[in-house]
């Protein structure tokens, strides 16, 4: 028996419509980061596992427990990456970007791997379109991104989407508030689990992306990050807040967001969907300005956002449909050429897809295909006003005519040959 092979647990295979979708968006995507001069990198999928332990932080979830992390021949740690800021911090490191001009935009799409328990809207493999950008320390990196991101998510079609906004302030004031918590929580956690434990003994700040409810509790009241800002991270909050609100992007101030990422310093922020179920962030970002410099590049200050693409896809409204149908239908064998050139010739005025039967299996197994297409068509959403068969046989061979026939009302007409590709051009 031969074996049946299946995607791996966590992956999946998009076809259409879902993958026009998953293009749609990352068409939107070039088109709006594009006019804020924001140009594409594309980074391997494939890193040395110490960048991610470097930047996410070896306590992370991700690193501790979510990384697809393996030897390659010749012993080396290779890690698929999890995320997609620190392969682009290393690439700008190491072509010398950093060097200017600056500021520096990037954009991105792509695959990122997590060893997640797989579960509505999570996957092993899943997308991510991002950006980045380098070298603009003021609250004015802020405005820029978040007015970008609501422009994109504008051109989607989203409407009443406000975004999370928080301070961690600096490494320092991380600190300060990580142990301000760790000394409040420790005589609550007895109910902790084993895993929110480790945490609480690594990295407290963690605790706040729980959804344990004992947790949640516990959390009722304690310090949070903004109680712990140094001058500068506090002013530049007040700043980007009142920018924001000058700038009218609808925000909303999240004091315990902090996000599961180390390297964010100052602003943090998300958007998340009440579309989405479980109340799930479909992106997530915030300001970075040490990453480089421990990465091992210059001092350069930089912010950027990654949106869960899958997410994303699945609570966009739908776009209304623009394309139509064409299905052309050789009656028999002998219809075959004269169907493939008139194909060839409609697609120059037809808007949609123009398909030939290549079967040619006579008109009314053709029309059931045909049938069959309309009711799938219909269902994506293509206006059914503008699917259309034509036929081809030796009636209308005879008389240099096709026939057209509108699948909604099944009228159907004859059309002079030399004349069909002008019939089409003010109905489809
Ligand atoms: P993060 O890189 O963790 O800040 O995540 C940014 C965004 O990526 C999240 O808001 C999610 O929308 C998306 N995301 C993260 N992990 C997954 C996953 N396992 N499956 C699908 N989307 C994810």
């Amino acid at each position: 028996m031969s074996q049946r092979y299946r995607a791996v647990k966590g992956t999946r295979d998009l076809f259409p419509p879902e993958s026009e979708r998953f293009a749609n968006a990352e068409a939107a995507a070039r088109r709006v980061f594009g006019s804020y001069g924001y140009g594409e990198v594309r980074t391997p999928c494939l890193e040395s596992t110490e960048l991610f332990e470097r930047s996410v932080g070896e306590t992370t979830d991700i690193v501790h427990k979510e990384m697809y992390t393996f030897k390659d021949r010749k012993g080396r740690s290779l890690t698929l990456r999890p995320e997609n800021t620190a392969g682009v911090v290393r690439a700008v490191i190491e072509n010398g970007l950093t060097a200017g001009p600056l500021p520096l935009r990037l954009w991105y799409a792509g695959p990122q791997f997590r060893y997640e328990r797989p579960q509505a809207g999570r996957y092993r493999e899943f997308r991510q379109i991002g950006a980045e950008l380098f070298g603009a320390a003021s609250p004015a990196g802020e405005v820029e991104i978040l007015t970008m991101l609501f422009d994109f998510l504008g051109a989607l079609g989203f409407k009443s989407l406000s975004v999370a906004v928080n301070s961690v302030g600096t490494a320092a004031s991380r600190e300060a508030s990580g142990k301000a918590l760790r000394a409040y929580l420790e005589s609550r956690s007895s109910s902790f689990g084993e895993d929110d434990r480790r945490k609480l003994s690594e990295n407290p700040l963690r605790l706040f992306d729980s959804r344990d409810p004992a947790v949640r509790g516990a959390l009722e009241g304690s310090p949070r990050t903004l109680d712990f800002l140094d001058d500068d991270s506090r002013q530049h909050h007040e700043e980007v807040r009142r920018l924001l609100t000058r700038a009218s992007i609808p925000f909303r101030d999240e004091p315990s967001l902090v996000r599961g990422l180390d390297y964010y310093t100052r602003t943090v922020f998300e958007v998340v969907s009440a579309d989405l179920g479980a109340q799930d962030a479909i992106l997530g970002g915030g300001r970075y300005d040490n990453l480089v410099e421990s990465l091992g590049g210059p001092p350069l200050p930089a912010i950027g956002f990654a949106i869960g693409e899958d997410r994303l896809v699945q609570a966009a409204p739908r776009p209304s449909p623009a394309a139509s149908l064409l299905l052309i239908l050789p009656q028999g064998p002998e219809d075959l050429e004269e169907a493939l050139g008139l194909a060839r010739e409609l697609r120059v005025a037809f808007p949609g897809a123009v398909e030939v039967d290549l079967l040619a299996r006579g008109f009314k197994k053709g029309m059931a295909r045909g049938n069959t297409l309309f009711e799938e068509a219909s269902a994506r959403g293509l206006d059914r006003e503008k699917i259309f068969a034509v036929l081809l046989g030796a009636r209308e061979r005879g008389a240099e005519t096709v026939s057209v026939k509108r699948l909604a009302s099944g009228e159907q007409e004859m059309v002079p040959r030399g004349e069909v590709v002008r019939w089409f051009e003010g109905r489809a």
